[in-house]
C-alpha cells in the first residue's frame, strides 16, 4: 500500500504563490521536490515530517522552486538526491561558468532580435544567476534517465519539454503520477528554449502523448491541486499549442525576429509583450522561439540569418 501526502509551501513567486512537496510512504520513504529553499526543513519538520527517514529524494526538474531545498536536506541528513539527467547536465554547465550561461544568453536573444536595453536588464535580473548560490553545491548522486524504478511499483518518466530532463514519478498500482511541472492545472507550463537547436516544443507535445497513454486516475502537480480528469487537461494543453502555431505562422508571412513575433502575437489576458515585466518578457520571447523552431523543424517555416539576427518567415504552400 503506497500512501501520499501532500504538502503546499509558500514560495517567493507571484504567479504562482505556493509549490507542493509530496511525501511518497511505501517500502521505502521518498520525498518528490523540497520548495525553493532552506525553509524547506523547518516548514516540514512543523507539519511532522519525519526528514531523517527518508530514503531518497526526487526533484522532478532543476527550477528552483522544486530543488531549492534540496542541499540543506542533504547536508542536515545526508539524504540521497535524484533529478533528471540531462538537467544536472544543464546545472553543472552553468555552476562551472555562469559567465558562459550569462554570455550564451545574450548573444542568443540578441540574435533573436531582444534590444540591447531591455535584454540587458533581463539577464542582470536572471533567476537562475540571482539564485546560483542555491545550485551551486547541490550534490546531484542519483542521475535518472527516466525508467528506473524508485521502489516497487513505483517508477520515473522523462518527460522533456518544461525542461530536458523533467521527470514524473508513477504509482503504477494507484494510477497516481506526480508530474512537477509538465502537466499543471490552470497553468501552461512555460516551453522554452536551452541551447540553439532542441526542439522544446516538440518534445514537449511528446510528452504530452505520453501521459496521456499512460490512462493515470489523478494528476498531482508540482503547483496547486492535485486533479482527476488527465485526458481533457493534456487535450487543453495540445489544442493551446496548436493554436499558438497557427497565429505565429500568421504573424510570420513577411521575415520577422521571435522578438517582432512575441510583440505581436496574443499573451493571456490580454497583455502584451511591452506591458510585461522582466520575466514575464523573458518567458515570452522563450515561447516565441519554441514554437518558431518547431514550425522550422516541421518544414511550415524557414528561417535565415542576416545583419546579425535570425528571422523566420512561414513557406507559402
Ligand atoms: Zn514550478
Amino acid at each position: 500500500m503506497t500512501a501520499i501526502k501532500r504538502h503546499e509551501i509558500p514560495i517567493a513567486i507571484r504567479a504562482l504563490k505556493t509549490a507542493n512537496i509530496y511525501e511518497i510512504f511505501s517500502n521505502r520513504h521518498i520525498l518528490v521536490d523540497t520548495g525553493m529553499s532552506p525553509e524547506t526543513i523547518p516548514y516540514l519538520e512543523q507539519r511532522g515530517v519525519d526528514l531523517a527517514s527518508l530514503d531518497m529524494v526526487i526533484m522532478t526538474h532543476l527550477h528552483i522552486d522544486h530543488i531549492g531545498g534540496a542541499e540543506a536536506i542533504h547536508k542536515e541528513y545526508n539524504i540521497p538526491l535524484a533529478m533528471g539527467i540531462e538537467d544536472i547536465r544543464r546545472v553543472d554547465q552553468i555552476r562551472e561558468s555562469p559567465e558562459s550561461f550569462q554570455k550564451f544568453l545574450m548573444s542568443f536573444m540578441t540574435l533573436n532580435g531582444t534590444p540591447e536595453g531591455i535584454l540587458t536588464k533581463m539577464v542582470s535580473h536572471h533567476s537562475v544567476l540571482d539564485n546560483i548560490g542555491t545550485y551551486k553545491d547541490i550534490d546531484f548522486e542519483i542521475k535518472l534517465k527516466g525508467n528506473e524504478k524508485v521502489d516497487d511499483g513505483i517508477s520515473v518518466i522523462h518527460n522533456p519539454g518544461h525542461s530536458p530532463g523533467s521527470m514524473s514519478v508513477y504509482i503504477e498500482n494507484d494510477g497516481k503520477l506526480l508530474t512537477g511541472d509538465h502537466l499543471l492545472p490552470g497553468i501552461t507550463p512555460n516551453i522554452s528554449f536551452y541551447d540553439e537547436n532542441s526542439d522544446m516544443l516538440g518534445l514537449y507535445m511528446d510528452s504530452l502523448k505520453k501521459t496521456l497513454k499512460l490512462e493515470p486516475n489523478e494528476i498531482l502537480p508540482g503547483h496547486r491541486d492535485p486533479f482527476g480528469n488527465s485526458a481533457e487537461r493534456v487535450h487543453q494543453i495540445l489544442k493551446h499549442h496548436d493554436e499558438r502555431l497557427g497565429q505565429i505562422l500568421l504573424a510570420v508571412k513577411e521575415w520577422k525576429t521571435a522578438y517582432e513575433v512575441a510583440r505581436i502575437i496574443p499573451w493571456s489576458k490580454g497583455r502584451t509583450l511591452d506591458s510585461m515585466n522582466l520575466l514575464e518578457m523573458n518567458f515570452a520571447i522563450g515561447e516565441a522561439i519554441s514554437h518558431l523552431r518547431h514550425l522550422t523543424i516541421d518544414g511550415n517555416a524557414e528561417k535565415r540569418e542576416r545583419n546579425g539576427l535570425v528571422e523566420f518567415r512561414s513557406v507559402q504552400t
